[in-house]
């Protein structure tokens, strides 16, 4: 048989968005996975079902599985024929023991191929807003480890040669040793005013950065209570960051913002939240249940409305031929159902300025409507179809799903209510979320961003105020709001 290629791949420091094209891609082809524990969960997310996925990483400073059997374990399933990815933070090459296990591979016969990743000394310095190089300022870069104790006098850091260095140092794995180093450093020549930044987990939504001089940055370090993982940044470039920091100026940077919607949405709004800098906790406290219907013959109305996004998905599994769609008048309640019709190919006639059943009604006001059918929510509200009928129509009213509460998990409901901003975009979601957490406990804590008029009305019904609502009723609208809101 012939033996599987193992792939030494690179998985970036921790921002998912920092994983390679060619990772995800051998990540979604693999038969096995063997991979550190400092590697973003969204990586083994895109894994096949049948895949084994093996933890080979480090618990703290201790080896939890032996490079022996992690060696040994890469052997047997290449030689089964298998395609193996060994996924490593950062760059495999870099302080990561890639080349020993290549070398080892190679010994074997077993074919390698290597992929590169973001190590965490550029990575994190970037996220810091400090360029490792720069002109007039630091011509060169070295990537050195602070595992060692530079008290040892057999530690293979030359530190002396390093103090003398004319560029940037990046340290790796050098927190329990810092003191030490920046002592060396400046005993060996290096000026005590240097200055220096420590990023720790750097390009997570936890990033932290502490900065100052070589003669006081391991105080500075212990007071802030950052720890590993961590880099060391030394050179005049750490200064740079006072200029451009970029990560803590976004609109929504360390804001903790919770998303209640039901999941197939929730994760557009997170992303995007995230995209502005928020640290986004989803906690979807309804999810949607499709109801079996039989689908009137749609061409039989002259005109068809459609109220939500999950709707339209729910119709699109229920048409059996979009033809019958083409007789009707389409009306869409807002902008993103509007634009769900879109992602189906079909343009919607009439979709209103207010995303609200009012609004639709308004709308239409100029059609002559005689059979007209709504398509909805279990739970929707009965605005729309009474009104239509008020005008003399015959409305037939089909549900097309129903949404329906979930529960939260004890540490997510912590999460939840230790957030700055809770999410609303839909009144059953309201309802969910405080049956889960209680409003007393929604009082005075996080604040509440509504979508609209309708989901503000419910939280009033509740007991609860809303502290922002969206003048555009979208999830767009709502991240507008958000942002404005949010500024100081
Ligand atoms: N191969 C990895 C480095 C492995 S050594 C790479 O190329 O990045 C582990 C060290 O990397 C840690 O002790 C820390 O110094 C650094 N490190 C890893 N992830 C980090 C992160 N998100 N932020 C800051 N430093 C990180």
């Amino acid at each position: 048989m012939r033996s599987g290629t193992v792939y030494l791949v690179g998985a970036g420091p921790g921002d998912p968005g920092l994983l390679t094209a060619r990772a995800l891609e051998l990540l979604r082809g693999a038969d096995v996975i063997l991979h550190d524990r400092l590697i973003p969960a969204e990586a083994l997310a895109v894994v096949r079902d049948d895949a084994l996925v093996i933890d080979v990483g480090k618990v703290g400073g201790g080896e939890q599985v032996p490079q022996r059997d992690t060696n040994a374990l890469l052997v047997e399933h290449a030689r089964a024929g298998r395609s193996v990815v060994r996924l490593k933070g950062g760059d495999p090459f870099v302080f990561g023991r890639g080349g020993e296990e290549a070398q080892l591979l190679r010994g074997e016969g077993i074919p390698v191929e290597v992929v590169p990743g973001v190590t965490a000394g550029i990575a994190a310095s970037a996220y810091a807003g400090i360029p490792v190089t720069q002109r007039g300022m630091a011509s060169a870069v070295a990537f050195v480890t602070g595992h060692e104790d530079p008290a040892k006098e057999e530690s293979s850091v030359d530190w002396r040669a390093l103090a003398g260095f004319p560029g940037t140092l990046v340290l790796y794995m050098g927190m329990r040793g810092l003191a030490e180093i920046a002592r060396r450093l400046v005993a060996d020549g290096r000026p005590p005013d240097e200055p220096v930044a420590v990023v720790a987990r750097g390009t997570l939504p936890d990033q932290r950065v502490v900065t100052g001089t070589l003669a006081d940055i391991a105080t500075r370090v212990a007071e802030a209570g950052v720890g590993a993982p961590a880099v060391t940044i030394v050179g005049p470039v750490a200064s740079l960051r006072d200029e451009l920091a970029w990560l803590e100026r976004r609109p929504l940077a360390g804001m903790a913002v919770v998303v209640t919607r039901a999941r197939p949405q929730a994760s557009a709004l997170a992303a995007t939240l995230t995209e502005l800098g928020a640290r986004v906790t989803e906690a979807p406290a309804i999810a949607i249940h499709p109801v079996e219907v039989d689908l009137p013959d749609l061409a039989a109305y002259d005109l068809v409305c459609l109220t939500s996004v999950n709707g339209v998905d729910r119709l699109f599994e229920l048409v059996r031929d979009a033809r019958s769609l083409a007789g009707p008048v389409i009306a869409a309640i807002g902008p993103g159902t509007a634009q769900r019709l879109r992602d189906h190919g079909v343009v919607a006639d009439v979709v209103p300025a207010r995303a609200v059943g009012e609004g639709l009604l308004e709308a239409l006001a100029g059609l002559d409507v005689r059979r007209a059918l709504v398509l909805r929510a279990r739970e929707g509200r009965d605005v729309l179809p009474d009104g239509l009928r008020e005008r003399g129509a015959d409305v037939d009213v089909v549900t097309l799903y129903e949404t329906r509460s979930e529960p939260l998990d004890p540490a997510l409901r912590e999460a939840v209510l230790a957030a700055d901003w809770i999410t609303f975009t839909a009144g059953s979601a309201v309802r969910s979320l405080v049956a889960a957490t209680g409003a007393a406990a929604l009082r005075g804590g996080p604040r509440l961003a509504s979508i609209g008029p309708v989901t503000s009305g419910v939280l009033r019904e509740l007991g609860l105020e809303p502290d922002l609502e969206a003048r555009e009723h979208t999830p767009d609208g709502l991240v507008a709001a958000l942002v404005q809101g949010a500024r100081p």
